[in-house]
């Protein structure tokens, strides 16, 4: 089967669900058994119920492990990403935070890519140095030389590629390698690519993050994240450290997702045909000097997503031209007609923020000095958003 068939046929089953095609919503906190036998051998993770067979495996004793919907969405996505177990966070940073605490402790050392994600950067300089654990960051264009910064205490390597707000994309194949050989576990945030453009597990990554409060869910209405695990050690630690830290998930939200992620495959391809349109307009404006874009043939991380990625999100960022004043950036974004002015991205609506990464470096250093503007291109049609652009840019000047 191939991903786009996946999406549409994993996480259901007409028999099982009185014929209707999608999986219904069960909300539940406490789960009823025939006998107390029953009830102490589901605890065990011995299911009781038919509908809780499928998917990952799971205790089905208490609703904090969640319900039949919460186990169809986890089924996607491990199917989709090519996983052997997947867990559903009540956000994408949950995810994150779980995932990390599930293979470290006090007296670790861990590699964090230098353009993670803003709020798992805060998480490994505030919650993981308080237990003891040192983070190093390194540069995202390292590549094989990453073993010049593994110490004999080194536990872990996160990745995330392409890196949030600037995009440089890592050489996968190249750190795995490296953290194969000295036994050392790999995590990537797998968000922008998706499953779908991106498959870090068949690669040796051990655990594959998703927000799916992004383009999974897609409708800017669900928090959600989930954790795909390679291999019996990975999934039985991460589970474990789920199940202490009281994680759970609303099987509303969890529903509302797996309505979203049926149509991803289309809404990601639409996307990347409209941000092709917007990139070739922005590459003929003087006011733009740099577009950050993983499928811009003139962007430094173009060959390697080229090598390792099926396809692009619509998220990108363009550095100006030179300093402009404050009131210009805002009189370009605030007058945007479709562009929303917001955190988050993977709906289906355009949005615009501007930003500067010199701050939130230490590994590396942010050569540019002029202003930053990330854009998501949504599903409205290139002409419309080109043309709001064209007027942005006027306002700019
Ligand atoms: C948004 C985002 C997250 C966090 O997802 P939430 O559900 O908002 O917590 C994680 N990683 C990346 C790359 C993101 O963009």
């Amino acid at each position: 089967m191939k991903k786009e068939t996946k999406i549409i046929h994993s996480g259901r089953n007409y028999k099982k669900q009185a014929g209707c095609v999608n999986p219904p919503l069960y909300q539940a906190s406490t789960i009823l058994f025939p006998t107390l036998e029953d009830y102490h051998a589901a605890e065990r993770g011995v299911p009781y119920y038919e509908e809780t067979k499928q998917g990952s495996a799971h205790d089905y004793g208490y609703g904090i492990n969640g319900t039949p919907t919460t186990f169809a969405l986890q089924d996607v996505l491990r199917q989709l990403e090519g996983g052997d177990e997947c867990v559903i966070t009540q956000s994408g940073l949950s995810a994150i935070t779980t995932a990390l605490l599930s293979f470290v402790e006090s007296g670790d050392h861990i590699l964090v890519v230098d353009t993670v994600y803003g709020p798992t950067r805060r998480f490994c300089n505030k919650e993981l140095k308080k237990i003891g654990v040192e983070v190093t960051y390194y540069d995202p264009e390292i590549g094989s030389d990453i073993a010049k910064l593994i110490k004999k205490n080194t536990r872990l390597i996160f990745l995330e590629s392409p890196g949030s707000l600037t995009f440089e994309v890592q050489d996968v194949p190249a750190i795995v390698k490296i953290a194969k050989a000295k036994n050392i576990t790999t995590i990537i945030d797998n968000s922008w690519a998706t499953p779908l453009y991106f498959q870090p597990l068949a690669l040796g990554v051990d655990v594959s993050i998703q927000a799916i409060t992004k383009n999974i869910s897609g409708h800017a209405d669900v928090i959600l994240g989930a954790i795909i695990t390679k291999g019996k050690e990975a999934g039985k630690k991460v589970l474990s450290c789920y199940r202490v830290l009281g994680q759970s998930s609303s099987p509303a939200d969890c529903w509302l997702a797996l309505r979203g992620v049926r149509s991803l495959a289309a809404r990601l391809e639409r996307q990347q045909r409209t941000t092709d349109e917007v990139i070739k307009f922005l590459e003929g404006c003087k006011e733009v000097q740099k577009i950050l874009y993983p499928a811009h043939p003139k962007f430094s991380g173009y060959k390697l997503w080229k090598k390792q990625f099926s396809g692009a999100n619509s998220l990108f960022t363009i550095v100006l031209d030179k300093k402009y004043p404050q009131k210009n950036i805002s009189a370009f974004i605030n007058g945007l007609e479709f562009f929303g002015i917001g955190a988050s991205w993977g709906g289906y609506e355009s949005l615009a923020i501007s930003f500067d990464p010199t701050e939130i470096r230490t590994a590396t250093k942010w050569r540019e000095n002029t202003p930053c503007l990330r854009f998501y291109i949504g599903q409205e049609n290139a002409e419309d958003l080109i043309k709001d652009l064209e007027k942005g840019f006027k306002r700019l000047k």
